[in-house]
């Protein structure tokens, strides 16, 4: 697939000109070259986890599931957690932070990925939306030791199913759990949420009170779950500019970005490093 001149074009111009980078990424840029596996659907979620056919992606995904299909649950993250810990950072992530060290007010990287992926590359100013699979703590928000940090380590089997034991368990008798924003966690903040959002609205502002030229690139972002599509939308209004959108799946054309789409972000990213 060959990226439209005239977008990239645009684009190019769009990021030399800029003083500092905000890039908005989602499951697309770990996935950046074949790196790392994506499924989309269901059928995808068990041709990788055969152990879990019959429940669905969201199923799984949930805090109750740890109190419900605990070996199952804590199995897929496990395996999560070793795959990405084993797996090196995209090449996404390079070309990103090379072009971010290109300006003089540096840049941001905002993600959905919790493999902590971002920070392994060098990135220092990182805002994991979602939380990082690095962290596990207490299940229980009546436990003392809720959001203290616990290491767990448990072998899976060849199908991913976790061995429980009592390492699964706070002192309390709750599950430990992963710091990554569930399906069903209504209110819940990961651990370095608020630590990450604070460097990154004081690095925010002084964009603004700086009235730097500010270019947005969306890398990877589908529209699942939107969150990063409204995220890059609701900044490129702010720093009156257009987003720039990696994806790999083709996008219909829109004013409101610029289309770098139906290609993967590694040569999307390239082109723009030029
Ligand atoms: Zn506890």
């Amino acid at each position: 697939m060959i990226i439209d001149e005239s977008q990239l074009k645009a684009a190019r111009k769009i990021v030399s000109a800029a003083d500092a980078v905000i890039l908005v990424a989602g499951a697309g840029m770990s996935a950046a070259g074949g790196v790392l596996p994506t499924f989309r659907d269901n059928e995808g979620f068990w041709r990788h986890y055969p152990g879990l056919k019959g429940r669905s992606f969201f199923t799984v995904a949930s805090l109750n599931s740890f109190y419900d299909d605990h070996s199952a649950t804590l199995g897929f993250y496990m395996h999560r957690k070793v795959l990405y810990r084993d797996t090196m950072p995209s090449e996404a992530y390079r070309l990103s932070l090379a072009l971010v060290e290109q300006k003089p007010m540096k840049g941001v990287l905002v993600t959905t990925n919790v493999d902590g992926h971002a920070q392994r590359a060098g990135f220092a100013n990182v805002w994991e939306v979602h939380g990082s699979i690095n962290e596990w703590h207490c299940a229980s928000v009546n436990c003392t030791k809720y959001r203290k940090v616990v290491e767990l380590d448990v072998p899976v089997d060849s199908e991913f199913i976790a061995s429980v034991n009592s390492s699964c368990f706070c002192d309390c008798g709750q599950p430990i759990r992963p710091s990554i924003m569930l399906f069903d966690d209504i209110g819940y903040q990961p651990l370095s949420y608020a630590m990450q959002k604070s460097v990154f609205d004081q690095y925010f502002v002084s964009l603004q009170e700086k009235k730097a030229k500010v270019c947005v690139i969306e890398v990877g972002c589908g529209n699942a779950v939107p969150t990063q599509r409204i995220n890059s939308g609701r900044y490129s209004k702010i720093f009156s500019t257009k987003v720039i959108r990696i994806n790999k799946e083709k996008e219909s054309d829109s004013d409101d970005f610029l289309n770098l789409t139906g290609v993967d972000a590694v040569k999307a990213l390239s082109s723009l490093l030029g």
